[in-house]
């Protein structure tokens, strides 16, 4: 017999990345009855598949306090959620590699400085040199930021399902959602394939996907796929104890705003390629990255593997001389906001839809306080940091 089944619960989280599961979780620590629903398997969206860096430097200063208590979870996570996810405060570099952009960087840390984020420091060609002989000698000089470093990005969302089980929620993997149903204006079921759930709280935390969501209750959210690609190589003996990326990726991260109409405009060319590097506990390296905006389209097209190689030559002649080999390729897609910030809280017009997505390129930075901030509204109403300025309502964001 194959017959639909009808339970209730207090929320139901749609999405199962780093947002809903965090969500999910800390909701179920303030004592409400969760369900988690996702439409694949945990991580099997940008949570699961991304450069792993648990990046401080060039988060924007609205969501620091986020990225500082995600910090602190993580500095402790093992303790909380009951497994080791490889967390490294390694620290990281952001390279300049021309005097042009070593003179951008000066006004910019300032920038970072003055936004709180004190613990940046600027080093000159010699001191980066010094510190990093593995790196090609064009760089003329870099950012450090003790604050940075990486995680082992599945393990996070494996570790966050089990703890959810752990504290009595449930998680509902390979569930597609096929309705919401509204009482009035209210939120009072969710209809997927597994059956209905009575409910008056639906957490979008579906990231890329959000937009679909929000069409089962006819609200627009204006969070679009943004298609990043990675390598990931075979297992090596440690190179460089750190993150790094190139500047390149971070101005460009700050004029993505304007590049997205200029690529609709078709002025110019989707792709853009930057330095990213980390180095997984195994001996993995990831390497990064390509960005695109291309629907939903997660193939890997040859011209980003090759962008990604050549920037990993250029930067880090010492991999290319090595032969590392690179063992496999991926694409995901990252939820893009035009503000570069997270969609949170209420949607005026349909009472108990609550939005947690949008968490751009800095989820797993974000990800973990955002969803206990979330949690803290949803059982509470308020929350330690506030959310206003991430409403859904907000000019920035249109
Ligand atoms: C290649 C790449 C590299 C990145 N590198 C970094 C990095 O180094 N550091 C960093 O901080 N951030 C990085 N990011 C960004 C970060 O991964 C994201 O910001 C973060 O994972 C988003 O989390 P999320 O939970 O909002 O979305 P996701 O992890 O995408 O989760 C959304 C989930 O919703 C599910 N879903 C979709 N539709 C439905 C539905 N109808 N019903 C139920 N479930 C549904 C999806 O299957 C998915 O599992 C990177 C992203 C990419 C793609």
């Amino acid at each position: 017999m194959n017959e639909k089944l009808k339970t209730e619960a207090d929320v139901v989280v749609l999405g199962g990345g780093i947002f809903g599961l965090a969500s999910a979780y800390f909701l179920c620590r303030f004592g409400k009855k969760v369900i988690l629903i996702e439409k694949k398997d945990v991580g099997s969206g940008a949570s699961g598949s991304n450069e792993a860096w648990v990046w401080l430097s060039s988060r924007k200063q609205a969501v620091l306090p986020f990225a500082r208590l995600s910090q602190q979870f993580y500095a402790n996570f093992e303790e909380t959620f009951g497994m080791d996810v490889e967390y490294n405060n390694c620290g990281g570099y952001i390279v300049a590699e021309s005097e042009e952009e070593m003179k951008l960087f000066k006004p910019w840390v300032q920038g970072r400085w003055n936004e709180g984020m004190i613990e940046m420091q600027l080093l000159d060609a010699a001191d980066f040199h010094a510190r990093l002989p593995q790196v090609s000698k064009h760089v003329v000089g870099a950012t450090w930021n003790p604050l940075d470093g990486c995680v082992n990005s599945i393990l996070v969302c494996v570790a966050l399902k089990d703890a959810i089980k752990a504290q009595g929620g449930e998680v509902w993997t390979q569930t597609d959602v096929t309705a919401i149903n509204l009482k009035g204006s209210r939120v009072h079921e969710v209809e997927c394939s597994r059956g209905t759930i009575r409910t008056d709280v639906v957490v979008n935390a579906t990231g890329s996907w959000a937009a679909q969501i929000g069409k089962l209750v006819n609200v627009d959210i204006p969070i679009l796929p943004n298609r990043m690609t990675v390598l990931v190589s075979e297992p090596i003996a440690p190179f460089m104890d750190t993150v790094m990326m190139s500047a390149t990726y971070v101005f460009e991260e700050l004029a993505k705003a304007k590049k997205l109409e200029a690529i609709e405009a078709g002025e110019v060319e989707e792709l853009e390629a930057g330095y990213v590097y980390t180095q997984l506990r195994k001996g993995n390296l990831l390497l990064g990255s390509t960005e695109d905006f291309v629907g939903y389209d997660n193939l890997v097209n040859f011209e980003c593997p090759v962008a990604i190689a050549k920037c990993i030559n250029d930067l880090t002649p010492p991999l290319r001389n090595k032969k590392v080999n690179i063992i496999r390729s991926f694409a995901n897609f990252f939820p893009y906001t035009k503000d570069d910030l997270p969609v949170m809280g209420a949607v005026p017009g349909v009472e108990g839809f609550v939005m947690a997505s949008g968490l751009n390129g800095g989820g797993m930075a974000l990800g973990l306080g955002c969803g206990f901030t979330i949690a803290q509204q949803v059982a509470f109403r308020d929350s330690m940091i506030p959310i206003e300025p991430f409403s859904i309502t907000r000019k920035s964001l249109y």
